[in-house]
């Protein structure tokens, strides 16, 4: 069934009006029709299958059949802080982590970043893509996007388990998990050419743990995603 995020303001008791781009999704490209369902989700965890109503390009409304929690929100909260990268590199973190079950992407101005302005387009964009990952991942949450932080400053504001990806890092992401069950992670990922010496020093300072997922380097988009996984493996929310 296609699922929708919707704002707070589309429902009204069991009525839900979708957003322009929906009704024209709906009506020009999936073809729907009144008595089809669709299923709308509240961002804030819940999932509502709809029974269409009307539906046409300039309005589409339906009733609210069923009410239950959407599946897909992970166990876990994780906040990627994610070095920037290069054009569609960050897109690919966004995407994949969406998948990954990350709850929070925060960009990070590390030292080897090749920094980009980021204007209201490309913040855009990337909402777009958080919003359609999670439609399509059945995430009942679309994860929230920060504004880039310095990474001293995110490392300071990283909460609960906070660990530092390093390809050098001594304590492997297993140890580093082993035994704890924190309700919270915080990931820090470098940029293409990676942390520097002196930033990993710093996390360690910090109180954050510096950590290897072994002797293969992973690409800076890949490292993200990865750890993700491995982090909701290790407590029994994948596969
Ligand atoms: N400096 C490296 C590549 C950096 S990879 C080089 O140029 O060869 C980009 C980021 O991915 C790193 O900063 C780190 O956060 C993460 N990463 C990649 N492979 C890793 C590994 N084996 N262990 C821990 N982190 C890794």
């Amino acid at each position: 069934m296609q699922r929708f995020f919707l704002p707070p303001a589309a429902f009204a008791g069991s009525k839900v009006t979708f957003t322009d781009e929906q009704a024209h999704q709906m009506t020009r490209v999936l073809r729907l029709r009144p008595g089809d369902q669709v299923m709308a989700l509240d961002g804030a965890g819940l999932q509502h299958t709809v029974t269409l109503e009307t539906v046409t390009q300039g309005l589409t409304t339906g009733a609210i059949a069923g009410t239950e929690p959407a599946p897909g929100e992970p166990r876990v909260g994780i906040t990627l802080y994610q070095a920037l990268l290069k054009g569609d590199r960050w897109d690919y973190v966004l995407q994949k982590g969406t998948e990954a079950g990350i709850t929070r992407f925060v960009p990070v101005i590390a030292r080897r970043c090749i920094v980009q302005a980021e204007g209201p387009v490309r913040r855009q964009r990337w909402q777009r893509i958080l919003t359609e990952a999670a439609e399509q991942s059945e995430r009942g949450r679309v994860p929230t996007l920060s504004d880039p932080m310095l990474l001293a400053d995110a490392l300071r504001a990283a909460g609960g388990l906070r660990l530092f990806a390093y390809e050098r890092g001594v304590t492997p992401l297993r140890a580093a998990l082993a035994r704890r069950r924190p309700k919270e992670v915080s990931v820090f990922v470098g940029p293409e050419g990676g942390f520097e010496r002196e930033e990993a020093a710093a996390a360690t300072a910090a109180g954050a743990q510096v950590i290897s997922v072994g002797p293969r380097i992973l690409r800076a988009e890949t490292a993200g995603p990865a750890l993700a996984f491995a982090i909701l493996y290790a407590r029994g929310d994948f596969g």
